[in-house]
């Protein structure tokens, strides 16, 4: 196992809601760490004082919204998957220096891979959204060999910024229909069914047999993903990328695999 952090915390605003606190932990009593995941509420105008603190402290953990890109601007060195999303979601310190990596785009690549299987390789993507987790989704789908991705989003401008990032993979279309044509992959990267029973697009205009992910979670699915799997599409909701970006984080700090039975237990227990 690696050297301990002095702290193991998630940086956010707000953290109250935060799921990773209880999975977290549950991984740390399994390895018999001893540690305690601690969710703190950071201001984004303390969070360079903060990051300090925690440099003193040897601090690891992780990072969600809104400063995935802020703390992507502060580290002294950032894996090529947090360079080419722009973000990081996982940090660590190497002799007092912020070193931050991005395991969100692993977790895209755990549940697409559950979904689609041989046939993610040739996916015909719609993605909705153009925020930084679609940046992770466009990460992970450029590695997936002849994969092709359609980008909607309501502000076109923004769409066109990130597009133009991976632009070997992606086009960007002006419609929720251009999109869906052809797609064998629909995305949700919208926090459309965060709240509400809301759904990004009416499960009657999905392409017959595309998969469903929805990056948003919610006690007991999404109403569009338990929609979605009623009409006999393959679905997931963002638990399961949740979890196992965590335990991806979880390996990066500690060098051991977490225990995901755990993990699961501690979120539906
Ligand atoms: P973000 O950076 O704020 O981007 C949000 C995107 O959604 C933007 O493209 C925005 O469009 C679009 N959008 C917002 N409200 C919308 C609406 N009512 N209708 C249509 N489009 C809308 O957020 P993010 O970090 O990408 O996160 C998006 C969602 O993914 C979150 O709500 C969260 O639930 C989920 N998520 C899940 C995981 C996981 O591990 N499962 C990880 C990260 C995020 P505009 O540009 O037009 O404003």
């Amino acid at each position: 196992m690696n050297r301990l952090p002095g702290r193991l915390v998630l940086l956010g605003q707000p953290v109250s809601h935060s799921l990773s606190p209880r999975f977290q932990n549950a991984a740390l009593r399994a390895a018999g760490i001893p540690l305690v995941y601690e969710a703190l509420d950071v201001a984004p105008h303390a969070l360079a004082s903060t990051l300090a603190s925690l440099a003193r402290d040897d601090a690891s953990g992780n990072v969600t919204i809104p400063h995935k890109e802020a703390v992507a601007g502060l580290c002294a060195r950032r894996s090529p998957l947090a360079d080419r999303c722009g973000a990081v979601n996982t940090f660590w310190h190497e002799n007092g220096a912020l070193i931050g990596d991005n395991t969100d785009v692993g977790g895209v690549d755990a549940i697409t891979g559950a979904l689609l299987g041989e046939t993610r390789s040739s996916a015909r993507v719609a993605l909705l959204g153009a925020g930084g987790s679609a940046a992770a989704v466009l990460a992970a789908a450029e590695r997936w060999g002849s994969a092709r991705v359609r980008l909607y989003n309501r502000n076109m401008e923004r769409a066109h910024t990130l597009a133009s990032r991976f632009a070997d993979s992606v086009e960007v279309v002006s419609s929720v229909d251009d999109a869906l044509d052809g797609a064998t992959l629909v995305v949700n990267a919208t926090p459309v069914g965060l709240h509400d029973d809301d759904f990004p697009v009416a499960v009657a205009r999905l392409p017959k047999g595309a998969a469903v992910f929805d990056l948003v979670y919610r006690t007991g699915e999404t109403a569009w993903v338990r929609a979605a799997r009623n009409a006999g599409h393959r679905a997931a909701d963002g638990e399961g990328m949740l979890v196992e970006q965590g335990a991806l984080s979880f390996k990066l700090w500690f060098g051991i695999e977490p225990d995901r039975n755990a993990m699961w237990s501690a979120l539906h227990n």
